[in-house]
């Protein structure tokens, strides 16, 4: 059985550019296709239809375009009977297996009790709350 990790090495053209047979669903500046390698049954993806690597490369046209594909899936996983559904994007070249920027609509997943490192999540404290914010600000 290949293991995802392969899978990824063997990838020489853009799946999404390259593979247009697995789309279900397209609008105008995108399409929506199922996840190869699912977190759950139903793990969908919309994806822009241009070559673009990051969110913030995308058009507004696109982003709106996207938007309606979000709620169009969204739709669709509720009539599956879903009622807990998360949408994500990744960004960062560690975070993304295919650098054509895609957005995941997956039913069922839950964000866990574990962090990043595998611990146990703890609140924030409220030292950690006043950096978090003065971070931010900092760039707004
Ligand atoms: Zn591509």
């Amino acid at each position: 059985m290949t293991k995802y990790q392969d899978f990824l090495k063997n990838i020489t053209e853009c799946p999404f550019c390259e593979n247009r047979k697995k789309v279900i669903f397209e609008s105008k500046e995108s399409f929506l296709t199922y996840a190869l390698w699912p977190y759950h049954a139903h793990h969908l993806l919309i994806v822009p239809k241009r070559h673009v690597e990051s969110l913030s490369e995308l058009t507004e046209e696109e982003k709106g375009d996207i938007d309606f594909m979000q709620e169009k899936a969204l739709e669709i996983l509720k009539k599956l009977g879903y009622a807990n559904i998360t949408h994500m994007v990744r960004e960062g070249k560690d975070n993304k297996a295919i650098n054509h920027v895609h957005f995941h609509t997956i039913p069922n997943i839950r964000i866990g009790d574990l962090d990043h490192y595998g611990q146990e999540r703890m609140e924030l404290t409220e030292e950690g709350i006043q950096k978090t914010i003065k971070d931010i600000q900092k760039f707004l």
